[in-house]
């Protein structure tokens, strides 16, 4: 079938799924097979449940003719999210980087929607799947996109540029993630720059943080719109006033007060800005938008419980995201400072390095009391963090402790399953 009659198909349709448990009537649904699972075995069900008609790639599920056949219907997704994204005049603003994409997303979303019909990617699907699902969510209606690209090894953002085609793009930051797929740290610079050398390319524009040296080295042959924290060359001066413990920052004489805690998002705050000044939303709706913005699911909740200030930062870790966390504690004006931080993964061969170097920077801020878990922190040197093997351990000594007016930061790896520890609190 040509792509330009399955676009019909998908026009009349009620959207796209991948997935037979939510699916809605009238749904475009699209078997994709995985490792372990054959997706063509969930057509049947999909067309039962109300879908209009089931893309599949084997032979044997094609039942009637609501079952369309094709050679992969995963590469039948991304080559039809091209051809959509091809017919909608609109500007696409791509957002990759190792931490902080979902939240820089929100908050471009956030700003944007204040003046235009802004479509995003759902939540985190930023993958070869995600990637086309956001681009399908878009309609005629939509004036303006953002999508969120995730990456863990090389030529994964250039592939998705060539499938969302963006016009705009901006690397939250190049840090210690991923760096075995990656093939370390300058293997991250390089796979995350692909967004960059993308837009260089087809003479696009990029928007950087002037006063990160790696974004305006990675961006120098660019069509560049800065933002910086004092650098009067940039575009837009916008300035950290404090972080006590919710961040706000100074733009034009304009105080904005945000909802996110960690001195980190007062970047992606100012990417925000930049990109909604750039787009002409008005100030003080940009300020509106900043100030609504609360994050959800783990990451960077602010909990109160117990007298305690928690910040639970349990959903994800690696080195750099790590050290942002305790430097953020370490700048909070309060008293009784104490973290609970569970093993990195997927650091590769530096590992023992990696977390040597959070134990050392640890004992260097000495905060109140420091506890760490996991197998990879238990084999680290150190004199006043206390080290726990596993969770269990830590579980252990967290029941029998009480803690009261403490400001407690929670980090650690996604297996690591940290936000266990809240419930002992
Ligand atoms: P994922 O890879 O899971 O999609 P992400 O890049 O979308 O992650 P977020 O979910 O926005 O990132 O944030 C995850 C964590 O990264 C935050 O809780 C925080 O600890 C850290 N972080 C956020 N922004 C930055 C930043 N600009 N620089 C460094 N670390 C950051
Ligand atoms: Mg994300």
């Amino acid at each position: 079938m040509s792509l330009d009659k399955l676009h019909q198909i998908f026009l009349n349709s009620t959207g796209v799924s991948t997935d037979t448990r939510n699916i809605t009537k009238g749904n475009l649904f699209f078997a994709l097979s995985g490792g372990n699972f054959n997706g063509n075995k969930f057509a049947k069900e999909a067309i039962e449940k109300g879908a209009s008609m089931a893309i599949i790639d084997d032979k044997d599920f094609a039942i009637n003719e609501k079952y369309i056949l094709v050679d992969n219907s995963l590469k039948t997704l991304q080559e039809l999210a091209k051809f959509h994204r091809n017919q909608l005049d609109i500007p696409i603003i791509a957002i990759t980087g190792s931490n902080g994409k979902t939240t820089t997303k929100e908050l471009i979303t956030s700003v944007l929607q204040q003046k235009f019909n802004t479509q995003a990617t759902i939540g985190n699907l930023n993958n070869h799947i995600g990637v086309p699902l956001t681009l399908l969510s878009m309609t005629t209606e939509t004036e303006i996109g953002v999508v969120e690209m995730g990456a863990n090894h090389q030529k994964e953002i250039e592939f998705l540029c060539t499938i969302a085609q963006p016009n705009y793009g901006y690397i939250t930051n190049f840090g210690k993630a991923h760096l075995e797929g990656f093939g370390g740290f300058e293997g991250v610079i390089k796979g995350k720059s692909e967004l960059y050398d993308y837009l260089i390319k087809n003479n696009l524009a990029i928007f950087i943080n002037l006063d990160d040296k790696i974004q305006v080295e990675q961006s120098k042959n660019g069509k560049v719109i800065s933002f910086s924290e004092t650098a009067l060359k940039s575009n837009y001066q916008i300035k950290l006033h404090e972080v006590n413990p919710f961040v706000s920052i100074n733009t034009n004489n304009l105080r904005i007060q945000s909802r996110l805690i960690g001195l980190y998002n007062a970047k992606n705050i100012a990417a925000a800005i930049s990109i909604g000044l750039h787009f002409k939303v008005p100030l003080k709706d940009i300020k509106t938008a900043i100030e609504n913005y609360t994050p959800t699911n783990n990451r960077s909740q602010i909990i109160n419980k117990n007298g305690n200030y928690i910040i639970l930062d349990a959903y994800n870790a690696n080195p750099t995201s790590m050290e942002a966390a305790l430097k953020n504690l370490n700048a909070i004006s309060k008293n009784n400072k104490t973290v609970i931080l569970g093993d990195m993964f997927e650091v590769g061969n530096t590992s023992e390095l990696e977390h040597q170097k959070i134990i050392d920077l640890l004992e260097e801020y000495n905060f109140s009391e420091m506890l760490v878990c996991g197998t990879h922190f238990y084999q680290a040197k150190s004199t006043k963090v206390k080290k726990f093997k596993n969770y269990e351990a830590l579980a252990d000594y967290l029941t029998q402790h009480r803690y009261q007016e403490n400001t407690i930061l929670i980090k650690g790896s996604r297996g690591m399953q940290l936000e266990r520890a809240l419930d002992l609190l």
